[in-house]
């Protein structure tokens, strides 16, 4: 039992007592299911709003357990994050990721399709990022500016809000950096200068709003899209559901969207013929 301070013992909760060990066999499971195989990555093109064409894709990972079937990243990233086991199977996805971007680029050098990797707050205080993403492109032969690797606020920054220095190594190399879930996490935005920045992803709460002119997300999302570009970033909007989303991105001159109304995320071979032609609407 737990000290709760007033009732001072909290009573047994059957369901919480259930979840927890389901969290604890999940990460007890992580690294053996790692050596599996798994772990598997799905794809979700990136789309141009002004020629409606496939520009990259993001790798997102699932887990195909053997007793609780497919599990989404929400069910396991941050269990992965607490016991480290992020950082093995981060490796495991950009490897898979870039393997599958430099088969693409060999077959098609002029199409300039680019991958997008998530990297969490742990991998990207780890001391072998910088070695593990060079690896990963030499191995697979991937060109660096076809690589763009996606780092919330709370990644990019550390303590004191200084930029965390495997960022600008990375940077140097070629690497598009992007910001996900811009507009989520700090308040502050003179970080924004500071960082050797390509991309700002306008998180999926922003684009929600779109749908419905009384949230009043509409002056926001083109205040952040003009801001980026006085910046010289460019702007991926994600979660698109509907037809008028897209519209008024495209109004606000976001460059690329991300979201069901293209493309959900799926298994590599079932999206490769959506590349290089244009996409409805
Ligand atoms: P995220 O990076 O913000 O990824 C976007 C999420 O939105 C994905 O969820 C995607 O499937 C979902 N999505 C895409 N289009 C739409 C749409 O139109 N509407 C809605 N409602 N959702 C849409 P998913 O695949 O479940 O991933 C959840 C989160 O897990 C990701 O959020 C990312 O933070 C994390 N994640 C996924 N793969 C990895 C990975 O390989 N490494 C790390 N560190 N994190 C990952
Ligand atoms: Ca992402
Ligand atoms: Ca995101």
């Amino acid at each position: 039992a737990k000290s709760d301070g007033r009732n001072r013992w909290a009573r047994f909760d059957p369901e919480r007592n259930a979840r927890d060990m389901t969290r604890y066999t999940l990460s007890a499971n992580l690294l053996p299911g790692l050596e599996r195989g798994e772990f598997r990555v799905e794809y979700q093109p990136i789309v141009g709003l002004a020629d409606s064409r496939v520009h990259g894709v993001e790798a997102l990972v699932r887990w195909a357990h053997p007793t609780l079937g497919l599990l989404s990243p929400d069910q396991f990233i941050d269990l992965a994050e607490e016991t480290g086991s992020i950082v093995p199977l981060g490796r495991h996805v950009l490897n898979e990721a870039c393997a599958r971007g430099a088969e693409w680029h060999a077959a098609h050098p002029d199409a300039g399709l680019f991958i997008s990797v998530n990297l969490a707050v742990r991998q990207a205080h780890d001391a072998g990022l910088v070695a593990d993403v060079t690896r990963a492109l030499k191995d697979t032969g991937l060109p660096p500016h076809l690589l763009q690797l996606e780092l919330t606020e709370s990644a990019l920054l550390g303590p004191a809000g200084r930029p965390v220095e495997a960022i600008s190594a990375l940077a140097e190399m070629g690497i598009r950096i992007a910001v996900d879930d811009f507009g989520t996490g700090y308040s502050n935005l003179s970080y924004l200068p500071r960082l050797p920045l390509h991309t700002l992803k306008l998180a999926g709460t922003f684009i929600d709003g779109l749908r419905n002119p009384a949230t009043g997300a509409d002056p926001i999302v083109s205040s952040l899209i003009t801001l980026a570009h006085a910046l010289g970033l460019a702007v991926t909007a994600e979660g698109v559901e509907t037809p008028a989303q897209a519209d008024r991105l495209r109004a606000s001159a976001c460059d690329t969207v991300q979201g069901w109304l293209y493309a959900r995320p799926a298994a590599w071979d079932e999206i490769t013929d959506l590349f290089g032609r244009a996409l409805p609407p």
